[in-house]
């Protein structure tokens, strides 16, 4: 093949999201899905189970939204693993999850991301 034949390399957008990580001894699999809905059928980016030890993200993320999510779920998880639901409701973790994954991406550089 001649070189002008060769198609031009694209860049593809990266990222290294593990396949798994450890939440205070908890091994949390991450695994992705075509499909993720919650108990009212909406589409979201993203769940964790708990009880599976499990975070799923969608196909079809965006570099950053992939990150992002990753990170809430992850967020989610330290907060089962680390009892704060006994504490908090989950209107509060929610908005806490959501704050602090949007905040520590703009301020930190993250191990796996
Ligand atoms: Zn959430």
């Amino acid at each position: 093949m001649r070189k002008k034949d060769v198609k031009p390399k694209v860049k593809k957008e990266s990222t290294k999201i593990p396949t798994h990580v450890f939440i205070n001894g908890s091994r949390y699999n991450i695994v992705r899905a075509w499909v993720i809905k919650n108990d009212k059928g909406e589409a979201l980016d993203g769940d964790v189970s708990f009880h599976e030890k499990k975070i799923r993200l969608a196909h079809g993320l965006t570099k950053a939204e992939l990150e992002e999510t990753f990170l809430h779920e992850y967020i989610h998880a330290f907060n089962y693993e680390f009892g704060l639901y006994n504490f908090i409701t989950p209107e509060v973790d929610e908005v806490l999850t959501h704050q602090l994954a949007k905040e520590l991406l703009k301020s930190f550089k993250i191990k796996y991301l």
